[in-house]
């Protein structure tokens, strides 16, 4: 019986991403949803990455966590269109969030919409919410075991990227067992090593968010 109640709630969360993914295709925006857990650095890459797009690329965020507004306010302070959403104790987002706050995002004036997902490494891959691509971001500083121990964030993802690398000298952690766990269960899994503390290797992955932007929206 529980089976059939999850599967209920999963069907009618698939209807409503597909809602928001026909609003997304219609105004032809890029669609990511960051996934990673608490304190993996998805504020700071989402900041760096909207520095490096300098306006070319109109973006729009949508924040998500439990609580507090701390994350769309430092996006505010960029310049961009923002909206947080609090789930108020919901471990992830789903459609129905992303459709509630899709109204406070102009749609018809930008090229990309990042979603920031509640940090949390387990059911963030278990709703689409009409996004185009999952990405997944690790830190180094969580251990290099993490890809084996969760793997459906990493097979539902499109990228993965590798933070904090600025301190692998602190650590006792090998970035190729990600690597190569992380293609065991994908492998067709996009990897870029970044620090973006400090913007390092921010170049591979712009290039990737750019490449999709106007082709797969
Ligand atoms: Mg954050
Ligand atoms: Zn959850």
């Amino acid at each position: 019986m529980k089976l059939n109640v999850v599967s209920r709630i999963l069907d009618a969360n698939e209807r409503l991403a597909e809602q928001n993914r026909e609003l997304f295709r219609k105004h032809n925006v890029f669609v990511v949803n960051i996934m990673s857990s608490p304190g993996a650095g998805k504020t700071t890459l989402i900041e760096k990455t909207i520095r490096a797009l300098n306006g070319k690329i109109k973006a729009g965020v949508i924040e998500g966590d439990i609580q507090g507004t701390a994350d769309a306010e430092r996006i505010g302070s960029l310049g961009v269109p923002v909206v947080q959403i609090n789930t108020g104790g919901a471990c992830h987002l789903d459609a129905n969030m992303i459709k509630e706050a899709l109204p406070g995002i102009p749609l018809a004036d930008i090229d990309l919409l990042i979603i920031e997902n509640v940090g949390n490494l387990v059911c963030p891959a278990e709703f689409n919410v009409g996004e185009h691509a999952k990405v997944m971001l690790l830190s180094i500083a969580e251990g290099d075991d993490k890809p084996l121990k969760y793997p459906l964030m990493f097979q539902e993802s499109k990228a993965l990227v590798i933070n904090k690398t600025d301190l692998k000298p602190y650590l006792d952690v090998s970035v190729d067992k990600i690597r190569k766990d992380s293609l065991s269960l994908n492998p067709s899994l996009e990897i870029f090593e970044v620090s973006a503390r400090n913007s390092d290797g921010i170049s591979g992955w712009m290039d990737w968010l750019s490449g999709h932007i106007h082709k797969d929206s």
